[in-house]
């Protein structure tokens, strides 16, 4: 081993820390140890690309959706391979695939650099939830559930969107609980809260189950996401924008940008795509009391334009909508009494009375858990203990650095410890995506591999052992990869 590789580990293989773990694999060489973490069955998915509803189609363009940004065909290319050998139709950038061939996508990419990148040696998968995590001037510990303690250089916290937890009787605080939508009685009504790509998803999974029964969806203005159409992005730069810090100012420029861009024949999504490369840095120069704003008076709307269905999808709920099974309306919920069979539940109309009715099956949709204060994630709660990390503000996940390391209770940067993907929400606000993690994940492995390096380098003697330091011995990947990695059935 030489004095200056490293062992770094990556707690969740969503999207985010698959790909962090493909970047840190091409920087590895013999002795580099990259432990990948996931309490989940199956690695590389995620939440996002688990489903196995072959409908639940990405909410973004083929031609957008590559791991690479430096290779933007990456994915279509992948795909049209995936097609050759297959009936089925053929695919271009344009395409909205299912987010199930997604996260097989992921999937291949660790499996590449074992069998084509020969980094087999570097990469130890562990199917097990970090549980705790303590950083010391020489190393961090990690925990996981099953009590193995891992001594490392570093660690990524890439625990991605935290699914609610509190599901009761007949109401689901969990709408990816594949029990959400189990034995419902066909002709019930169902209640949706939440009118977003949650409740899409929902109402599809429900009309795929012959659900015949109303589905009604209701949030606080009733906003149902907007439909993608072919609108090449506005090429903005950076001095094209308003230096202003006011939300107001900005609602007003980008309103009064959208008619500009009408008159000369440009979608809003135009814009609302153009300015997207600069929302990051947008959203850092304000100030708390103004992101505050944002999100009470203009995340719905900003929400409904920014994140849109599929035009298949926006097709099959106006079918649902124009048949009369689905309505989607503005309430805020009063009351509610779950019991095993129904949920009774209050609504105040955004206008009208206040009315009072059962439902067979109450699902929330209101998106993930993005308020960690709130959260009942054993790491979570450990590293807020422990004061390794602190919540935003805003219950907009953790606080991190620019570089993403995370910050402690008294706001210093950690060396060690670090956040990647949707956990960063707060401190970047447009991070949720493929097209914003994928540039984290490629710029925090450069970042990682020379400062642990260097500082491997530098303190030789403060590096003691590294790997597992209790308990049985480690599944090597060799040994593990059947089971947790085993490439799947094309699109399965
Ligand atoms: C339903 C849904 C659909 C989406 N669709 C799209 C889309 O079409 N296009 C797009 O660009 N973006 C989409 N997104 C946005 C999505 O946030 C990103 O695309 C991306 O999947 C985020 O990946 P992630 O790894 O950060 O998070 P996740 O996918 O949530 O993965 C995090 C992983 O960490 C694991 N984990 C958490 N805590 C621990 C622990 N303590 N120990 C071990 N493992 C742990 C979880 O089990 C999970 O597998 C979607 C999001 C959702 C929720």
């Amino acid at each position: 081993m030489h004095s200056d590789s490293f062992s770094i580990g990556v707690v969740g293989a969503g999207f985010s820390g698959a790909l962090l773990a493909v970047h840190l694999l091409h920087r590895c060489r013999p002795g580099d140890r990259v432990y990948l973490i996931e309490k989940r069955a199956g690695f590389g998915r995620g939440l996002a690309y688990s489903t196995v509803n072959q409908n639940h189609l990405l909410n973004v363009r083929a031609g957008n959706m590559s791991a690479f940004q430096d290779r933007p065909d990456h994915f279509v290319e992948w795909l049209r391979r995936q097609r050759s050998e297959s009936s089925d139709p053929p695919v271009d950038s344009d395409s909205f695939v299912s987010r199930r061939l997604y996260g097989t996508y992921v999937r291949s990419l660790l499996c590449d650099e074992l069998w084509s990148g020969g980094k087999g040696t570097n990469l130890y998968l562990v199917p097990d939830q970090g549980v705790a995590l303590h950083e010391a001037p020489d190393g961090v510990s990690l925990v996981v559930a099953g009590g193995r303690c891992y001594r490392l250089d570093a660690v990524v916290f890439a625990a991605g969107n935290m699914p609610p937890d509190r599901n009761e009787g007949a109401y689901f605080g969990n709408p990816w609980d594949p029990a959400a939508i189990a034995g419902i009685p066909k002709h019930s009504p169902v209640l949706l809260i939440g009118t977003g790509l949650t409740m899409v998803d929902i109402v599809l999974s429900l009309l795929d189950a012959q659900h015949r029964g109303p589905i009604r969806a209701i949030s606080r203005r009733g906003l149902l996401p907007q439909v993608h159409r072919t609108a090449r992005p506005l090429d903005l730069a950076a001095w094209d924008l308003p230096r202003t810090t006011s939300i107001t100012r900005l609602a007003h420029w980008v309103r009064s940008r959208v008619r500009e861009a009408a008159a000369d024949g440009w979608d809003w999504r135009s814009v609302v795509d153009g300015l997207r490369p600069h929302l990051q840095d947008l959203w850092r120069r304000l100030s708390l009391e103004e992101r505050r704003r944002f999100l009470r008076h203009l995340r719905p709307w900003w929400d409904v334009h920014r994140h849109r269905m599929a035009p298949v999808v926006a097709e099959q709920i106006q079918a649902a909508m124009t048949r009369g099974q689905l309505s989607i309306g503005a309430c805020r919920v009063v009351d509610m009494a779950p019991s095993d069979s129904q949920v009774r539940i209050t609504l105040r109309p955004r206008h009208g009375d206040v009315e009072t009715a059962e439902y067979a099956r109450v699902i929330n949709c209101s998106g993930p858990e993005t308020d960690y204060r709130a959260c009942d994630d054993p790491l979570i709660n450990d590293l807020l203990r422990r004061g390794f990390a602190r919540p935003d503000p805003l219950g907009l996940g953790l606080q991190v650095s620019e570089q993403g390391a995370l910050l402690s209770s008294d706001g210093k940067a950690s060396s060690r410890l670090f956040a990647l993907g949707p956990v960063t929400r707060g401190s970047f606000w447009e991070i949720v995506a493929v097209p914003d993690i994928r540039m984290h994940c490629a710029r925090l492995a450069a970042y990682l591999e020379t400062s642990v390096r260097e500082r491997n380098r530098a303190e030789p003697s403060v590096r003691r052992q590294r790997g597992i330091i209790s308990s049985p011995p480690e599944e090597r990947l060799a040994n593990a990869v059947p089971p947790l990695l085993r490439p799947t059935a094309k699109g399965a």
